[in-house]
Parts: C-alpha cells; sequence; structure tokens
C-alpha cells in the first residue's frame, strides 16, 4: 500500500502516519518525491485497510497494491478452473450453452423446451424453481414441485440442470435436485448464503450484482471458495446503467478483465442484459467473441404465455439459428 501525502503535509503528520501502521504490526518507510511525502507500506501478508489511514492528518490518498482476494486470484493460481458437468465443461476453452425457461412452469413446458435446445446443441437446461421477483403479487416459481420437474427433464433429455437457490434455508433441498445452483444477481453480497454454497458438493454459477465492482464480485467467489468450493463459474448478466433501450447494460468488457484478474470461469447470460429478444442474439454473439468461457440463455416454446421474462425469451429456431452462429464466432475468436 502506498499512502500519498498532502503537499503541506509536516514531519510530525508523516510520523503520525508511521506510528498508526506500526502499532498495527506493519512496516511503514517514507519515501520524499518532489512536492510530497509518499510512505509505502511494505512486507504485510495480506492486503492493508485503508480506512486505518485515509482519515489521519496529512494524508491525501491510499493506494492499495495488494489485492484483497486470495484464492479466486491469478496471481495465486495461475492455470484455469476448469469446471465439468455432464459434458459441459467450463473453462477449457469450449463454448457451453445452458439453456432453459426463467422460470419452470410445467413438466410438459420444461421437456419440449430441453428436447429442442439440447437439440439444438445445448450442454445444460437451466429453470428457476424459486424465483427472486420484483414483486410479491408476480409469480414466485413452484418451489418443490418445480425442483422435482427438473430432475425429471434431466432423467429424460441427460441434460443438467441448474436452478437458483434463494435462501439458506432452501439450500439442502435445492442442491440435492440440481446439478449446478445458481446464486441470482440480488444475491451476490448475501454472505450467509455464500458461505453456505461454500459447503456444497455442487459447482455454483454466482451471477454479479447488477451494480456490483467486479472486485466485489470476486470477493464474493473468494466467500465460496474460502469455505471449499472450488467450483464457481462467473455469470456477467447486464449492470443497472441510466439507458432505457436494454434493461440493463451488457458489461462485455467486463468478461477480458476478470479473466486477468481470476482463474474462475466466466459466463455471460445475455438475455437479462437485453431484457428483450432481438437484443439477445447480438449479445450472445458479442459475448462469443469477447472470450467468455459459456452463455446461459432464456428460451420458451410460448415466449407470449411465460409467467416470467417471456420478453426477452428466445423461440427455439431462433435459439438453434444462434447456436450455429455462436459456434461460428467462437470458433474464430478461441484462440485470443
Ligand atoms: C435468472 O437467471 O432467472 C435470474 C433471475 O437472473 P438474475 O439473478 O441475473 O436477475
Ligand atoms: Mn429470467
Amino acid at each position: 500500500m502506498l499512502i500519498v501525502m498532502k503537499k503541506g503535509a509536516s514531519d510530525e503528520n508523516v510520523q503520525g502516519v508511521v506510528k498508526a501502521a506500526e502499532k498495527r504490526g506493519y512496516t511503514a518507510r517514507p519515501i520524499p518525491g518532489g512536492d510530497r511525502v509518499s510512505i509505502g507500506i511494505l512486507y504485510n501478508k495480506g492486503s492493508v485497510d485503508a480506512g486505518l489511514f485515509l482519515g489521519l492528518e496529512g494524508v491525501n490518498e491510499v493506494i492499495p497494491v495488494t489485492k484483497p482476494y486470495k484464492l479466486v486470484s491469478r496471481e495465486v493460481k495461475s492455470q484455469n478452473t476448469v469446471v465439468m458437468v455432464g459434458d459441459a465443461v467450463f473453462g477449457d476453452g469450449s463454448m457451453p450453452v445452458i439453456a432453459g425457461p426463467c422460470a419452470v412452469e410445467s413438466e410438459k413446458q420444461c421437456l419440449a423446451i430441453a428436447e429442442a435446445v439440447k437439440k439444438a446443441g445445448a450442454v445444460m437446461f437451466r429453470g428457476g424453481a424459486f424465483k427472486p421477483r420484483t414483486s410479491p403479487y408476480s409469480f414466485q416459481g413452484m418451489g418443490e414441485e418445480g425442483l422435482k420437474i427438473l430432475a425429471r427433464v434431466r432423467d429424460v433429455t441427460g441434460l443438467p440442470v441448474a436452478t437458483e437457490v434463494m435462501d439458506k434455508e432452501n439450500f439442502d433441498m435445492v442442491e440435492e435436485y440440481a446439478d449446478v445452483v445458481q446464486i441470482g444477481t440480488r444475491n451476490m453480497q448475501n454472505f450467509t448464503l455464500l458461505k453456505r454454497a461454500g459447503k456444497s458438493k455442487r459447482p455454483v454459477i454466482l451471477k454479479r450484482g447488477m451494480s456490483a465492482l467486479l472486485q466485489e464480485w470476486l470477493m464474493a467467489a473468494e466467500y465460496i471458495m474460502e469455505e471449499g468450493n472450488e467450483q464457481v463459474i462467473l455469470c456477467e448478466r447486464g449492470v443497472r446503467t441510466f439507458v432505457r433501450h436494454s434493461r440493463n447494460t451488457l458489461d462485455l468488457s467486463v468478461v477480458p478483465a476478470a479473466k486477468k484478474e481470476t482463474h474462475l470461469p466466466v459466463i455471460v447470460d445475455p438475455s437479462h442484459a437485453a431484457g428483450i429478444r432481438d437484443q439477445v442474439i447480438p449479445l450472445a454473439l458479442a459475448g462469443a467473441a469477447v472470450g467468455c468461457d459459456g452463455l446461459m440463455i432464456e428460451v420458451h416454446n410460448i415466449p407470449e404465455e411465460a409467467v416470467s421474462d417471456g420478453a426477452q425469451s428466445l423461440y427455439p429456431d431462433q435459439f438453434e439459428k444462434l447456436m450455429q452462429k455462436i459456434n461460428r464466432i467462437h470458433e474464430i475468436c478461441k484462440d485470443g
């Protein structure tokens, strides 16, 4: 960490910072500059809390150097983490696609969609049995009945299934049925839920919080890994911005940025970023072009009748065409 003093900071101010650092067991070394002094905090094992110094007399700025995350960091593990679930392999350079409806509505609906997406090349089925809805009056999901339908989809189609777990109380139940558990954007910083996910044997898809910094997202993954679960897949699903032409803004630049910082696979969900199906197709292709490790796409057999996110759900024939394009883009871009 580097503490930059104000231009007119006195020797006492500098000594005050040095003493504060030493009191915490750190080594502090003043570095005189042209018109101001900086103080290097040296030999610290982990990251240092900037708040310890920010309020001290004469301090202008505190610049962290050591990363706050460890287990998720590429500095700690340089090779990509590969998460394998059936035929879906995330992080090995392939482009696995997870597809399915926003919500599980019935066995008939799920089987129809699952058969269609499997035929088009999807390697995992998705569908929410517990739905985090903005309004308490909206459909909340089928609960355990929905999970049973997902298990049936797996039995019939052979596709592994991913579904969201909304709270710690239902974790045991969800992980019993699901091959992959998803933590949604609204729960990215639900630390008790993250810790419980860290104790699970199931891989976890960790969606990025809708206003989360890359660092906050990685720290959320660190919570899961710290409890022992190393199978974490990060999912960019769009962030909240000022625009009105899409539901969220797909942050494409976070994909290469995250992959530089972490060894964990990073997938893209263009559906929740777009909010409208016309945009899902170009955004999915853009995700593949920027080097993501997979895609999650909402597909519905009768989107006009969907209980949630119908407007952003692709028709099965659109999905099939998209899959062909994704494979072509991936072929061109896969080696960086
Ligand atoms: C979902 O995948 O259905 C979902 C609710 O996603 P998010 O948490 O990204 O909004
Ligand atoms: Mn949805």
